[in-house]
């Protein structure tokens, strides 16, 4: 993909006692905060939507656990709902580098953005909230995390990508930011955002220039046979899912003989039992059935892989006949010497 971020913005934007300064910023103040800190990261995310209005009202909604510092909406217009020196609740179960809990580190910028689209039956792409996408307006990628396997995403127009570089770099002057990273690096396998639409590398590259983790981002650990990814790095430790030979893993981190991976946990739900959940940060449905079977396949007859109950979230990859292919993602440990490592 050919991305490329414009050299010759002259920004007038600044940070200004930790509120962004410029042209078509509004402020608007979510609740969802937790204490004072010093910022030296900035996380990327989309929204899973396209609406800046309703993206700003879910981040404020108290009943709704998940909020933001910034949201760009696709006409480059910008809400920050908190100061930049105030953790804000974006991103969720994380981990990068040996460090866990990147809300307490890290600005947080939501992009007003669809996300992955799936496929229907008549060859178009539907939103995962079903608005049909003009195909003018589709990027065919391969997501960074290998184990993501969703190849088609909502472009980010232009005007927005070059105000999300303006935010980057009016923080960049204004704090000591030593990572700008996807959400989909701090928690691989459990989110996407923002996906290969947005161009993440070329962003940091130019402000940074860095980029460096326990495991290269494309990193891919392949699992050598049949086998369980277990719940503590023992050997009698709780299985929690049987892969199959050839199975990707995330890497995460080494610890003795074994790996600590980010795994998905695939199959088919009914779709009468899903509903939409516009918060990116805990995935992209919410289970309303007090349980509901994962299946191996689309119909009753399928095996049961697991039971979700009432408000686990669950990301969607495609639909087919009432029912939702979804995935969820978990993390375990696997012997190092069962898996094959791969840098793609
Ligand atoms: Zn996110």
């Amino acid at each position: 993909m050919n991305h490329h971020i414009n050299p010759l913005i002259q920004s007038d934007m600044e940070v200004v006692n930790h509120l962004l300064k410029g042209e078509n910023i509004k402020y608007d103040s979510t609740t969802k905060v937790s204490g004072q800190y010093v910022p030296d990261s900035i996380i990327i995310h989309y929204t899973a939507g396209d609406s800046t209005d309703v993206a700003v009202k879910t981040l404020k909604n108290p009943a709704i656990k998940a909020s933001a510092h910034i949201v760009v909406g696709m006409d480059g217009e910008i809400v920050q709902l908190a100061p930049l020196n105030i953790i804000t609740w974006h991103a969720g179960q994380s981990e990068y580098k040996g460090r866990v809990g990147y809300n307490k580190y890290s600005i947080g910028i939501e992009i007003s953005n669809p996300g992955y689209l799936m496929k229907q039956p008549d060859g178009s792409f539907h939103t995962w909230y079903n608005k049909k996408i003009d195909p003018s307006l589709i990027v065919e990628a391969n997501h960074r995390n290998k184990i993501t396997t969703v190849k088609h995403w909502h472009k980010y127009p232009e005007v927005q990508i070059n105000r999300v570089y303006e935010i980057c770099e009016a923080i960049c002057a204004a704090y000591d930011i030593q990572q700008i990273l996807g959400h989909e690096e701090i928690a691989p396998g459990r989110k996407t955002d923002p996906g290969p639409a947005f161009p993440l590398d070329a962003l940091r590259d130019k402000l940074l220039n860095q980029n460096n983790s326990t495991f290269p981002p494309a990193a891919l650990a392949v699992v050598n046979a049949d086998m369980k990814v277990l719940k503590d790095a023992k050997a009698d430790s709780e299985a929690l899912w049987n892969l199959t030979a050839g199975t990707n893993l995330k890497p995460i981190k080494v610890q003795g003989d074994w790996l600590k991976v980010a795994f998905r946990k695939e199959g088919w739900a009914m779709r009468e039992f899903l509903v939409g959940d516009n918060t990116d940060d805990d995935g992209d449905a919410v289970v309303t059935a007090n349980r509901l079977n994962m299946r191996s396949g689309p119909t009753k007859e399928n095996d049961v892989l697991m039971v979700l109950v009432k408000g686990d979230k669950v990301n969607l990859i495609e639909q087919n006949n009432g029912w939702y292919k979804i995935w969820i993602e978990d993390r375990g440990f696997v012997a190092n010497n069962m898996v094959t490592m791969q840098n793609a």
